[in-house]
């Protein structure tokens, strides 16, 4: 998965390997049928236009599906504000998380593309839909001239990658928003991560927040300070990183967190991780499963 620095030789056989696929446009990296345009999206339209947005009964804090609870705990709140237990008993420090869709099929297939094998064009489409989940945010109070900031990597991973995915999509969200006039500011640089921690499987969710702690520091409190942010990553999985980014940048200063990702894994996926290292949370997830 990781990415070694190429030798001379590997960076000509990248360069040949663009050349090819640029004159002899390649197959949709999902299902293999034919893409229309030469070097523009590795995904065919009908790819595309199979990531469906998220649709069941969400937490309005986190974003997670509801168990029968959640729901019941809605009905009797009169329809407004059910949150999920995490949410209930130990409330994040953002206002609210969206995602578009759900961590599953085409989207895992397209976020794996994006990120691990270098389909850096895969941005441009990801990053409009994420521009439509940050919509949403300012719908439900977020201001328009919020300051973004991407979830950053590790300065050895980023090297290794040769680009923060988060940061591609991102900046696809704020151009096309800019054109419609948002006077968003970008503050990427604002938040550095001081320690790899990317092998949080196997661990609790008490654990994995207790192994965030420190991991990412505010380098320029100014650019935070007094402002409302915005947080982009590419992904929500148990929404350790998303609680301890919002907590350092509320301590520099930050007036509200809010955070959108392309995709949100629900908690049954996350069981089925977990279920590697003996954990289990099938007793709680089997209703959120759908
Ligand atoms: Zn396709
Ligand atoms: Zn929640």
């Amino acid at each position: 998965m990781s990415r070694v620095l190429k030798s001379p030789g590997q960076l000509m056989r990248a360069v040949v390997d663009d050349l090819v696929t640029t004159f002899f446009p390649a197959d949709c990296r999902v299902c293999g049928g034919p893409l229309p345009g030469a070097g523009l999206s590795p995904l065919c339209q009908i790819c595309l236009d199979a990531l469906r947005e998220q649709g069941s009964e969400l937490c309005a804090r986190c974003g997670e599906a509801l168990d029968l609870d959640g729901v019941r705990f809605r009905q009797q709140a009169g329809g407004e504000g059910a949150f999920c237990s995490p949410c209930r008993m130990a409330p994040p420090e953002f206002e609210r998380a969206q995602a578009w869709g759900v961590y599953t099929d085409g989207m895992r297939d397209a976020i794996r593309l994006l990120k691990y094998e270098r389909e850096e064009p895969l941005a441009r489409p990801l990053g409009l839909l994420l521009a439509r989940v940050v919509t949403k945010l300012a719908e439900e109070g977020m201001s328009r001239g919020v300051t973004v900031i991407a979830v950053p990597l590790h300065p050895r991973k980023q090297r290794q990658r040769g680009y923060n995915q988060s940061v591609l999509l991102a900046d696809e969200a704020v151009r096309s928003l800019r054109a419609e006039g948002w006077p968003l500011k970008v503050q990427h640089a604002a938040m550095v991560r001081m320690r790899q921690t990317d092998s949080q499987f196997g661990l609790s969710s008490r654990e994995r927040r207790r192994n965030l702690r420190g991991a990412f520091v505010v380098r320029d409190p100014q650019a935070v300070h007094g402002c409302e942010v915005l947080l982009i990553d590419d992904i929500y999985t148990t929404g350790a990183t998303a609680r301890e980014c919002a907590r350092v940048l509320r301590q520099a200063g930050a007036t509200k967190v809010w955070v959108a990702t392309v995709a949100r894994a629900q908690k049954e996926m996350v069981a089925r991780w977990d279920a590697s290292s003996g954990e289990s949370l099938r007793g709680e997830v089997e209703l959120a499963a759908r």
